[in-house]
């Protein structure tokens, strides 16, 4: 292929087939012959080549369509009026909100995930480790850091556990003074898992669901989770819905993520490191959130934290 075909070719095998099989024979119908090296005006037989992806789009009559969209899932169709989303990008990201540390089952300490993520060029982030006992000395520690710091500041949070009854593995008195609250599934994911989340976003101190449906990819299939009723209490009560960046979680999935956003529902994308480098998987998250076609405002933490706390229940 010659290099002015480039754009042709590169949107030829980017995919997927059923974005480009729709998207060919729509072109027939405008008497067109798309391929790998060019697109064809069949009546006269011209031969036009590219070097872009964005001017095959253009001729083809649409508004470039970012790779992440290329589903046959309403993309050409949006494309066509011009309605394409503008999609969420990685330094659109603020802060991190879900992240542990040697206070309970991460790899390193309080100062060096805080350090990290300010190097990310954060300005917050939410610890969230799972409690062990130790929550007041874990926030003395908070405050002193804080202190160093700033402006950075690191918010008091924790992840609760979302008990086989519902309940959640620290009571609400404690729940209410923390900063943010994740509660999540860990265990027993065949005892009615809806149920469950339901009765956290009940709860006036849970913030945020963690990784709904706690699949792991290639170890164990996600729970059972009634998405449908999940995300009108979502919006009902003003829960958060994370993506949970972890390249085996990817949870929500990209379609739930996708319905979550239209029904309202503001997702945090979430590393949920355990050691410094996972805090990079967070653009495994951003790449979830755009293939669910969530914009800057519909993905939680491109926020700065005041603004957040806002929009806490
Ligand atoms: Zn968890
Ligand atoms: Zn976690």
């Amino acid at each position: 292929v010659p290099p002015e075909s480039y754009g042709n070719l590169l949107q030829h095998f980017t995919g997927s087939k059923d974005h480009n099989v729709a998207l060919r024979e729509r072109a027939v119908k405008d008497g067109l012959s798309v391929s790998e090296y060019s697109i064809t005006v069949v009546e006269s037989g011209d031969e036009l080549r590219y070097g872009s992806e964005a001017e095959v789009y253009e001729r083809l009559g649409y508004q470039f369509i970012p790779p992440e969209l290329r589903e046959n899932a309403g993309e050409l169709e949006a494309a066509r009026k011009g309605e394409l989303p503008k999609l969420v990008e990685l330094a659109d990201i603020k802060g991190e909100l879900h992240c542990h540390s040697t206070w309970s089952d991460g790899r390193h300490t309080l100062e060096q995930m805080a350090l990290a993520v300010r190097e990310r060029g954060y300005s917050y982030m939410a610890i969230t480790d799972h409690p062990r006992g130790t929550l007041a000395e874990q926030d003395l520690e908070v405050d002193q850091l804080n202190e160093r710091l700033k402006p950075f500041r690191i918010l008091k949070g924790i992840e609760v556990n979302i008990r086989v009854d519902g309940s959640l593995s620290l009571p609400d008195g404690e729940l209410a003074v923390r900063d943010w609250v994740i509660a999540s599934l860990h265990g027993a994911f065949d005892r009615n898992p809806t149920e469950r989340v339901l009765a956290a976003m009940d709860n006036p101190h849970v913030d945020c669901i963690g990784h709904l449906t706690a699949r792991k990819i290639n170890i164990r299939p996600p729970a059972e989770i009634d998405f449908e009723s999940v995300v009108p209490r979502a919006v009902e009560t003003g829960t958060f819905l994370e993506i949970n960046s972890q390249p085996n979680r990817l949870d929500l999935r990209d379609t739930h993520a996708r319905l979550a956003g239209e029904a309202g529902v503001k997702v945090a994308v979430n590393t949920d490191a355990h050691e410094l480098r996972a805090l990079q998987h967070v653009e495994m998250g951003v790449a979830q959130a755009r293939r669910a076609w969530l914009t800057k405002d519909q993905v939680l933490n491109t926020r700065t934290w005041p603004q957040i706390e806002k929009l806490l229940k």
